[in-house]
């Protein structure tokens, strides 16, 4: 791959100004519809003549300040999130610049509404605010002829496909093709903080049927009308599908697999991550982040990762992933695995996962975490019978860390690291507020889905963390992209936790913050892309070549850019119309 975005093949040149930028491939009324080009009311005069489209406008010329406020004014002023969702997606649909502007300088107020947590509603209410289709819809009756509905697509040069079948959306379960809002917002936040340019992302429903009894009864429902097709055809079309996408994007287009259910999701991941170049994000983006938030624990508790004891309140795609990562980086601590292992305890629904259960048909990565213990059939139970020092949930059970627990947590630990990570809101293990009451303020506190800072009786202001995949996967993917990297290990991801915690300041670990404000997540994507691709360098990953000689610098000359192009004339040689 030349991974130059602006079509010039050597790294080290980047845009030069204005001068070569697109020409808007429609002219006059149209223009005014096409997301990629339309500037609204932006629109200067000479624009407005010269592209035919003087006087469809209201005369004022607004500045992208302006539009950005205006839009700004109307988003706050709508009755609920999920409105808030219809309107940014509106925008999307009308002005895709403005859109990214609006996102891009207002991320900590935008990323949960095209994101976690309202994303997750917008999922369940998919067939009701339905407007315009986004994104590719495969189906398992496609099969046969995934290549032909691939080149349907209409841009030619895409670089990061995100994927589901809508089996676990977030913590909400099987929504089936309703799950579509999930890659559209996650290749949102590809062009928002990491520039991938939108035109290079692509969302794809692979639609299998569904489960759910209640979209199958709602006559609003958009997908396919049957149940989950869970027979051979499933692997034939995940296949088929990958080997299109490959054909028509090449080897280097990555392809991230996202909300699957559990019992695809590593099955899938074994089967592809050697042969293409691909990664689930569930499993291990959010192994990245937690145990990037986990390192900068450490700096706040004062312990090395191997003085810990971690429990984990689930063992799906989420806890199996970190723990798998902390293992590995207690392993570059020096630790021997099976000790590493010790240090590690799951519980599922059926309790406490230990050696005599390994025997008992339990999946083998759960088996592969189980210690020789009695068996303890709760969380309660295991946190008093094992006393860990950190507490990570991701079962997607509402409200489990109870005060209990937590002051139990506070009990053995000066300062408890507290995880709860499911998604969205409704289902997080426990709030930040209850987090720091229970413990005096002592717990060193992360979520999943956002919360608000926390005031101590005593006025001292905590910021909880929040452990948004969004701090790694975009930075990862336009590393991974610019650089031609073939296959995504995990040791990219555990060198992604290590970049992200180094970028946590003593002035925000003084606030209790365990990563970098979200307002930042732009630069700590930059930061990452270039920490990736340095490794992928050095370990002879990367196949762009001559690597840039300057790797900030080719980085952002080829990342989106939210501001307008000039569309006057004395940039172009005009064809006479
Ligand atoms: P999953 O379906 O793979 O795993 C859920 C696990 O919970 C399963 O192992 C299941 O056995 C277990 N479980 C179910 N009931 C239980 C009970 N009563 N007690 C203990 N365990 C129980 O799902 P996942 O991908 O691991 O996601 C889990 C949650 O984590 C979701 O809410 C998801 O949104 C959240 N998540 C958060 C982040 C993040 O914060 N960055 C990232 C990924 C996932």
């Amino acid at each position: 791959m030349s991974g130059n975005t602006n079509g010039n093949d050597n790294p080290d040149h980047g845009h030069e100004g204005h001068r070569h930028a697109l020409r808007p491939s429609v002219w006059g009324p149209a223009l005014l519809k096409d997301p990629q080009f339309n500037k609204g009311t932006a629109f200067s005069l000479r624009e407005r003549q010269a592209l035919g489209i003087h006087g469809l406008l209201p005369p004022v010329v607004s500045t992208p300040e302006i539009q950005e406020q205006r839009q700004l004014r109307n988003l706050r002023g709508q009755p609920t999130n999920l409105d808030r969702y219809v309107h940014l997606m509106d925008l999307q649909e009308r002005n895709e610049k403005l859109f990214y502007r609006v996102l891009c300088n207002n991320m900590e107020e935008t990323m949960p509404i095209v994101y976690t947590p309202t994303v997750g509603l917008a999922c369940q209410k998919y067939g009701f605010i339905y407007r315009r289709p986004r994104g590719l819809f495969i189906t398992i009756h496609d099969i046969g002829h995934v290549a032909e509905i691939i080149a349907a697509w209409p841009e030619q040069d895409v670089k990061a496909v995100v994927v589901t079948d809508g089996e676990r959306i977030l913590g909400l379960g099987d929504l089936g093709c309703a799950g579509m809002g999930i890659p559209v917002g996650k290749l949102a936040l590809y062009t928002a903080i990491a520039g991938v340019k939108p035109q290079q992302c692509l969302p794809v429903m692979l639609d299998v049927g569904t489960d759910n009894q209640t979209m199958l009864d709602d006559p609003l429902y958009l997908g396919l009308r049957q149940r989950r097709d869970r027979t051979d055809k499933y692997d034939a079309l995940v296949d088929e599908f990958m080997k299109a996408v490959v054909e028509r994007y090449g080897q280097n287009c990555l392809i991230q697999f996202e909300d699957f259910g559990n019992r695809n999701a590593f099955r899938l991941l074994e089967k592809y991550r050697n042969k293409y170049c691909t990664f689930n994000d569930d499993i291990q983006g959010t192994a990245s982040v937690a145990v990037a938030g986990i390192l900068t624990s450490l700096r706040i508790t004062g312990k090395k990762l191997s003085d810990n004891k971690f429990l984990f309140q689930g063992a799906g795609e989420a806890a199996l992933g970190i723990a798998g990562l902390l293992v590995s980086a207690m392993e570059q601590e020096g630790l021997p695995e099976a000790e590493a292992k010790k240090r590690i305890w799951l519980v599922d629904s059926k309790g406490l996962i230990v050696k005599d259960r390994a025997s008992g048909g339990i999946t083998e990565h759960k088996a592969h975490f189980a210690n020789e213990h009695e068996h303890i059939p709760d969380l309660a139970q295991a946190v008093k019978t094992l006393k860990p020092t950190a507490l990570i949930g991701a079962a997607a059970i509402g409200g489990v860390f109870t005060e209990e627990i937590l002051r139990d947590m506070a009990s053995f630990n000066d300062k408890p690291i507290i995880f709860a990570l499911s998604n969205p809101t409704s289902k997080a293990e426990c709030t930040a507020e209850e987090a720091y009451k229970a413990t005096d303020g002592k717990a060193v506190f992360a979520s999943g889905s956002p919360f608000d800072p926390y005031t101590t009786p005593e006025g001292k202001t905590l910021v909880p963390g929040q452990g948004n995949n969004a701090y790694v996967f975009p930075g990862v993917a336009l590393g991974v992209t610019l650089f031609g990297v073939r296959h995504i290990s995990d040791d990219i991801f555990l060198e992604a936790a290590k970049a992200l915690a180094d970028l946590v300041t003593e002035e925000h670990l003084a606030e209790g913050r365990v990563y970098p404000p979200l307002q930042q997540v732009r630069e700590v994507s930059v930061k990452l892309a270039i920490h990736t691709g340095e490794y992928a360098y050095e370990k002879n990953i990367a196949s762009l070549y001559p690597k840039p000689s300057n790797m900030e610098e080719f980085m952002r000359s080829n990342m989106y850019d939210y501001n307008y192009e000039s569309f006057e004339p004395e940039f172009y040689d005009w064809p006479s119309q």
